[in-house]
């Protein structure tokens, strides 16, 4: 089976055809860094980087491009709270958004461009627009002229007269018809600007993506995709703005994909509700991968619920996957053997067909919910198998391992690089701990004995004596 992708702009599921052979372009729409982002902002940089992933799985070469926006109302009002310049608070808020999206294993996008270093890039792609008749100028602003732009509400399937009744004019804004909006809003006293062939100003609110995308993907480009609230306007604006400046016919997007909402208590979780909980706090509460796991665990368009309870069943799930991990490993030291009677082709003919239906479902319009499922299938597989066998030969230990490697390198919820060193750091200390356990019993020196085992368990280690020696789980 081949990708198949559920499009927005024809709602419907498409095959997937990129413009080049081979390769994919793919612009994510990112944060406003004005703040630590929240738990339903992680949504779309979790999900979009596993279909960045599974595409590069697939043998894509993938151009992945997500902005910074680092210039808008609330960057200057939150620069003015805090008094220091809008681009002291960009710089600060970039850098923690680089940690907690490292700490929850999104990948650093190819590109990140920020809307303040491409200003002429922008002036350009205004320019652009207004030679081709679809903008005006309008004292220092400069407008989009939606009543010369038929195509207007096609991603976000509206006609123009339900637009209309939808759209106000804010105060001080000097446009002909409602809903036009703004490519350059003319200097504010106070606030950061640009020279510009209109005076002085700032970019409006859309229109660094469409110049950013130009500048790094070009003017037609495969995948685009935010979270569903981005559709309206932003979107709509951004494929007006990119097809009137580029005077051809052909799509800014072939793609459009939008992530449902993480809601909380039913309800939308947004800084404007103040009901949010921000990434940085919730990798605190609960272990980073847990909230990747959470995440992969719904469709990415549909609705999820974050609850304290459905948190703690991933950081379950992720538990026992790690265990599984370490259950291959202490086994392979222990119990392989190649006289082992066990069937390795039977075993690799059942992991092939699991690997199928991973397949299938990540082609699915990239089905994490199903692929999590297959990985579980694994696991109990590789579980099963441990359990019913004392010895195993070396080629089960292998496949084993390189089938929740291959799983795990496009949901990564098993573990990153970092979390592994960390993983190996706790391991070998547990190892110690198991070692001079062993040598205390040697010693009959019980208390001492019982008392690592206690020490252990109120860590979440739990200690199982077996034939092989002792092996560590953590527990569910
Ligand atoms: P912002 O910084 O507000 O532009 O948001 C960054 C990304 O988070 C955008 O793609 C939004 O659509 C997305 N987003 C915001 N709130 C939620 C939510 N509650 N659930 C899912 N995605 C969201
Ligand atoms: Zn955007």
């Amino acid at each position: 089976m081949s990708l198949v992708l559920f499009n927005d702009l024809t709602r419907k599921k498409e095959k997937f055809t990129p413009i080049k052979p081979g390769q994919v372009s793919f612009y994510s729409c990112g944060p406003t860094v004005y703040d630590y982002f929240h738990v339903g902002n992680a949504r779309p940089f979790i999900v979009f980087d596993v279909l960045r992933r599974w595409l590069e799985h697939e043998g894509y070469k993938v151009t992945f491009v997500q902005n910074f926006t680092d210039i808008d109302d609330k960057m200057i009002h939150r620069a003015k709270k805090d008094g220091i310049t809008v681009s002291e608070l960009a710089e600060r808020f970039i850098a923690e958004y680089n940690k907690d999206a490292d700490a929850l294993g999104v990948r650093r996008p190819d590109v990140s461009p920020r809307a303040t270093e491409h200003i002429p890039e922008i002036i350009h792609t205004i320019e652009r627009i207004i030679a081709n008749g679809h903008a005006y100028v309008s004292e220092g602003d400069v407008y989009f002229d939606i009543r010369s732009w038929p195509k207007y509400g096609s991603l976000c399937k509206q006609n123009l007269e339900d637009l209309e009744a939808g759209a106000r004019v804010e105060l001080g804004e000097k446009k002909r018809d409602p809903l036009d909006f703004a490519l350059w809003k003319a200097e504010k006293p106070g606030e950061p600007s640009w020279e510009s062939p209109w005076g002085r100003g700032r970019p409006g609110w859309h229109i660094e993506c469409s110049a950013m995308s130009s500048k790094y993907l070009g003017d037609n480009i495969d995948i685009h995709s935010g979270g569903v609230d981005l559709m309206f306007p932003h979107h709509e604006n951004e494929a007006a703005q990119s097809e009137a400046a580029s005077g051809t016919d052909k799509p800014f997007v072939n793609y459009w994909l939008h992530n449902g909402f993480l809601l909380i208590d039913s309800e939308k979780m947004s800084k404007s509700l103040g009901n949010f909980l921000t990434a940085r706090a919730a990798i605190e509460k609960y272990p980073p991968l847990a909230l990747r796991f959470f995440m992969l665990s719904a469709h990415y368009r549909s609705p999820i619920n974050f609850t304290p309870e459905s948190l703690e069943q991933a950081a379950a799930g992720v538990t026992r996957l790690r265990n599984c991990m370490s259950d291959l490993d202490f086994a392979a030291k222990t119990r392989s053997d190649d006289s082992s009677a066990f069937d390795v082709s039977k075993y690799r003919a059942d992991l092939e067909e699991l690997h199928g239906k991973f397949a299938d479902a990540m082609n699915d319009d990239f089905n994490t919910a199903a692929a999590m499922g297959v990985l579980f299938d694994v696991v109990y597989l590789i579980n099963t198998s441990l359990k019913e066998n004392d010895k195993l030969p070396a080629e089960f230990f292998t496949l084993s391992k390189n089938a929740l490697a291959e799983y795990d390198a496009i949901l990564g919820v098993i573990g990153d690089d970092a979390a592994e060193t960390e993983h190996d750091d706790e391991s070998a200390e547990i190892e110690r701990l198991i070692q001079e356990r062993a040598d205390a019993r040697k010693a009959k020196d019980f208390k001492r004995s019982d008392e690592i085992r206690d020490s252990l368990k109120a860590r979440g280690i739990v200690l199982e004596d077996t034939p092989q020696g002792t092996k560590w789980k953590r527990e569910l």
